[in-house]
């Protein structure tokens, strides 16, 4: 009995020795509307930041080479100056330290005066690529607060009429993810709402880059950007020489912490696999290049057959119950016709696995751990009908606190479509399509 005490008082010493080692010491400075940072995580290469300001909070995460993090925070709408709290949080969402510093007043800012208390009309928010515009009138007003809040960041500011007494402008959220929601009130000057809506952050996929001459010249690869905005569904037959249709429903999964849709996540691991290959000398076709668009399963596999495509990597996120469960995964065809004249069984297994070997080295994963697997099987609609060879990978789990967060981290990204560019390159070697370097 009193052995297991001491054992006990041992063990909680031990956690508090630990938990006191294990704060980090976070430099910070304010100054200017913004706040520095720097700090040092060891074996930690991404890190997530919270931060309070007067009028703004926000929440980012950010890359360390190294484990070596600085950078710089901004903080827009903090003229009137007080104290800028920092949390720092690893990728696992626990805290690892914390710091404040003293921003001082802009001396440009004052507190408006006038009436500011009217009905709020015509508010018109429009979606932009840094934030989101927006347009109203309160007539006789001479300012209002505009309110902004998502799951990234929040701020406030006084906004003023122009000489027609509409207000409008346009609000910037750098550090708000793609297709995030954002709810905008309108205020009186102390605050109380008059009008509320929400929008979104615009998505555009920036312009590919020119293919150059590489070691995948003359590979075609067809990307297939998983879901769409909106997953309106239709039942489609399961695959040739298969019986039966699909249920017509299909769930995407959303982001854990950043309530993220995959179908926004994927596109974004599409646009810089696509780039990624362009600079290999790959020929691209993309089957979506926007949110709002609706294409079947069938379609898809149609789009990469009329280019001619050697190989059709459709890319997706997966979602748990077990939201411990991490990694990622690549589903192959089985037994359909199709799937069956690209490759035999054994093939297609040698040919998932250089896929899911090439992804997990390039985000660091050890390749004797189970942080995931090749599956061949029939479940898959869009698999079962390309008519090359085709892998529904899945990028990692959104139900997973940690991936994500990773999965909407432009350098993890970058890294996943590094992994697979390179097994297409595998693969292409595999097939006799290309010569080793
Ligand atoms: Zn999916």
């Amino acid at each position: 009995m009193k052995k297991s005490v001491f054992a006990a008082v041992l063990a909680m010493l031990l956690v508090l020795a630990c938990g006191a080692a294990a704060a980090v010491k976070i430099g910070l400075k304010a100054e200017d509307g913004k706040a520095y940072y720097d700090f040092t995580l060891e074996n930690q290469e991404f890190a997530i930041l919270e931060y309070t300001a007067p009028d703004a909070k926000g929440k980012m995460v950010v890359y360390g080479e190294d484990g070596v993090f600085e950078g710089e925070i901004l903080l827009p709408w903090s003229g009137k100056g007080g104290n800028v709290k920092l949390t720092v949080k690893n990728v696992k969402n626990s805290t690892v330290g914390t710091a404040s510093a003293k921003l001082e007043k802009d001396e440009n800012y004052s507190v408006p005066k006038g009436k500011s208390n009217a009905k709020v009309e015509d508010m018109v928010l429009t979606e932009t690529v840094d934030g989101f515009g927006y347009s109203f009138r309160a007539e006789g007003t001479d300012f209002m607060l505009l309110q902004f809040r998502n799951k990234q960041e929040s701020g406030q500011c006084f906004v003023f009429p122009n000489e027609n007494g509409v207000y409008e402008g346009e609000i910037s959220l750098p550090i708000t993810y793609a297709r995030t929601l954002t709810t905008v009130k309108v205020c009186t000057g102390k605050g109380d709402v008059k009008k509320e809506e929400t929008v979104r952050k615009a998505y555009q996929i920036a312009q590919a880059p020119e293919r150059a001459e590489g070691r995948l010249s003359g590979v075609v690869v067809c990307i297939d950007p998983g879901h769409q905005e909106n997953g309106k569904m239709v039942r489609e037959p399961i695959g040739p020489g298969l019986e039966g249709f699909t249920s017509g429903t299909s769930g995407m999964a959303q982001g854990k912490i950043t309530m993220r849709k995959e179908s926004i996540v994927v596109m974004e691991i599409s646009e810089k696999l696509r780039d990624e290959l362009l600079r290999q000398g790959a020929t691209v076709v993309m089957t979506r290049e926007a949110q709002d668009v609706y294409h079947t399963n069938l379609e898809r596999c149609q789009i990469a057959e009329d280019a001619g495509a050697f190989i059709m990597l459709r890319l997706h996120a997966d979602t748990r119950a077990d939201t411990s469960k991490r990694g990622i995964s690549v589903y192959a065809p089985l037994n359909s016709d199709y799937a069956k004249a690209v490759a035999g069984k054994e093939d297609y297994k040698h040919m998932g696995q250089l896929m899911l070997d090439a992804m997990k080295t390039a985000v660091g994963y050890k390749l004797d751990t189970t942080t995931g697997y090749v599956h061949l099987g029939d479940n898959f609609v869009g698999n079962n009908w390309a008519k090359m060879i085709c892998f529904l990978i899945e990028t990692g789990f959104m139900s997973n606190v940690q991936d994500d967060h990773l999965l909407s981290q432009p350098v993890y990204q970058q890294w996943l479509a590094e992994g697979m560019a390179q097994g297409v390159y595998e693969i292409a070697l595999f097939r006799g399509l290309v010569e080793a370097e």
